[in-house]
């Protein structure tokens, strides 16, 4: 028995989903759906980005008495923030609402999960960091990417980070996953370009991690391979924000949050949350910062990475971790070396043989 045999025997897919240019035209009729005598009003959060697009606002079917919350993405989600939250709403009188329409990136997807299980479970977020805590299921939600690559329209899970305890960890559930996703390439365009890159490449970066490890099936396995191909043809062609490349990266970003659902990730990913938890760096560029030092262990990613960052002219940071202090090299090796999971994927049991603490540092120091 290994740390893998746990997690991942059962897999629960997104109940139902919409695709297609100008789907979320439907959103309205959806919620209108879901609206009842004792439950009539509805829930949005909304990235902040989409605060003064009428287009969009006016399209999502909001009525008096919904709540209607932007969602600030300056820093991904803390458990203290999502607890506020739900306070926000129970107290304007939101406690049991029809349904919560979550529409943005990764950090307002995993919000809308987040406060839809607590506001059915009580307690705090920190009580369900970790697998399978969350008792009973949460209210019903609408998830609406608008910007493709983190899968979190697909997954299980909802990241949230414990500044308290340092905890990066999300509420792994079968009840964390959307009922419903509107999957509209139109939302997409107005994403800068680097953002797009970074985020994106987080659905190649699971991908290529899921296929290199040694904990597989068959299932997320084709999804993977799918995922890659995707995003292949969207980072290799001239330009990765045509439309049909923009179509297709939703599509990749949602397979890729199928694939791993069943799999785990590897080695760019721990070091990436080491980035995130130490500097505050973003999960997604932080993840293109690990991938780009990380060619002794994924040689051919690391290769075709730098051919589509070259062909696609996005910047990356550098020297992200010049001048380290003793006490950050520690908090860099003890941030990465907990994510036992997708190590022990990647390496085996004993990863620690080859992912000595001077190694750890010499990568960081790549980066
Ligand atoms: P994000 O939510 O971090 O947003 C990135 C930026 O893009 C923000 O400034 C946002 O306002 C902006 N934006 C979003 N849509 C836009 C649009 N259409 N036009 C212009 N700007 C737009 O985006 P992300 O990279 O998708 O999400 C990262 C988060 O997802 C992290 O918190 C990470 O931990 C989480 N995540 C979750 C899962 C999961 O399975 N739940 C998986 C991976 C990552
Ligand atoms: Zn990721």
């Amino acid at each position: 028995m290994t740390s893998l045999d746990t997690g991942v025997k059962n897999v629960r897919n997104v109940g139902r989903f919409t695709i297609g240019e100008g789907s979320v035209s439907g959103v309205a009729d959806l919620v209108n759906s879901q609206r009842t005598k004792a439950s009539p009003n509805a829930v949005y959060l909304i990235d902040e980005f989409f605060e003064n697009s009428n287009d969009v606002l006016n399209s999502l079917g909001m009525i008096a008495g919904d709540a209607k919350h932007f969602i600030k993405t300056a820093k991904e989600p803390t458990t203290q923030g999502i607890d506020d939250l739900v306070v926000a709403l129970q107290s304007s009188g939101h406690k049991q609402p029809a349904t919560i329409v979550g529409i943005g990136g990764g950090i307002t997807l995993d919000t809308a999960k987040a406060v839809a299980n607590l506001l059915t479970n009580g307690g705090k977020a920190a009580d369900y960091q970790g697998w399978d805590l969350v008792r009973v299921p949460g209210v019903h939600k609408i998830g609406i990417p608008t910007i493709s690559g983190t899968g979190a329209e697909a997954t299980r899970t909802c990241v949230m980070t414990n500044l308290e305890t340092g905890l990066k960890l999300g509420m792994n559930s079968d009840y964390t996953v959307f009922d419903h996703i509107i999957l509209d390439p139109s939302l997409t365009s107005t994403v800068p370009r680097n953002q797009y890159f970074y985020t994106g490449m987080d659905a190649y970066i699971h991908c290529i991690e899921a296929l290199a490890g040694s904990y597989r099936n068959a299932i997320g396995d084709a999804y993977s391979r799918e995922t890659v191909n995707l995003c292949r043809n969207i980072f290799l062609s001239s330009d990765m924000m045509a439309d049909a490349r923009r179509s297709d990266l939703m599509v990749a970003s949602y397979l890729g949050g199928c694939a791993i659902a069943t799999s785990y990730v590897g080695i760019i990913h721990p070091f990436s949350a080491a980035l995130s938890v130490v500097f505050g760096m973003h999960h997604c560029v932080a993840n293109c910062v690990v991938l780009n030092a990380m060619s002794e262990f994924y040689p051919q990613a690391h290769s075709e990475f730098r051919k589509m960052i070259e062909l696609q002219k996005v910047e990356l940071p550098r020297g992200v971790c010049a001048n380290l202090t003793d006490d950050l090299r520690q908090a860099l090796i003890a941030a990465t070396i907990k994510h036992e999971k997708p190590l022990t994927n990647a390496l085996g049991t004993e990863f620690r043989a080859t992912l000595t603490d001077a190694r750890i540092i010499s990568l960081f120091e790549k980066m």
